[in-house]
């Protein structure tokens, strides 16, 4: 078995890379999606992008109903955004940047299609905190951080905060 997968944390380079098409749907992958979900179970995030843990491809997974107590993941390989409306407002946070919240404008609702784990291809609605963690995890695959859709203001006070606790941390 390879070694524990390990949240990358904002400063180091893969999390602002635009990650590429899965192109192969296999064993390996499915394992290493598996190891993705223990992880995210275990910090109880909402969602993971490859990227966040090293790998910069096209997939991301997700469970919002883990607060009750009922857990269903979702994963989606090579996810598009066919449609999108409405606007919605949600204070997100993010595993790679930890113990900062800010509110974030998203789409209310998405129209997206993506491959399941046998590389089959599927269309789903979403909206609620479905479609906000959907944008959230799209994000990641495209290189952005929920931090860069922040006000300059915000984003400033939010840099001021990162560079204390980088600080603390040393
Ligand atoms: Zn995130």
């Amino acid at each position: 078995m390879s070694e524990d997968l390990k949240i990358i944390t904002l400063g180091e380079a893969v999390l602002r890379e635009k990650a590429t098409p899965v192109e192969d749907i296999n064993g390996e992958l499915r394992d290493f999606i598996q190891r993705m979900a223990d992880l995210m179970y275990k910090v109880r995030g909402l969602g993971l992008a490859a990227n966040q843990v090293g790998l910069p491809k096209r997939f991301f997974i997700m469970d919002i109903t883990q607060k009750d107590g009922n857990p269903k993941l979702e994963v989606y390989i090579n996810p598009e955004i066919l449609a999108k409306e409405g606007e919605t407002e949600y204070e997100e946070g993010c595993l790679s940047i930890p113990g900062y919240y800010a509110k974030v404008e998203r789409f209310a609702k998405l129209h997206v299609r993506a491959l399941d784990l046998d590389g089959r291809p599927f269309e789903r609605e979403l909206e609620g905190l479905a479609a906000i963690a959907f944008q959230h995890e799209f994000d990641h695959l495209e290189g952005v951080l929920f931090i860069d859709r922040l006000s300059p203001l915000k984003r400033e006070l939010f840099k001021r905060w990162w560079k204390k606790q980088s600080s603390l941390k040393r």
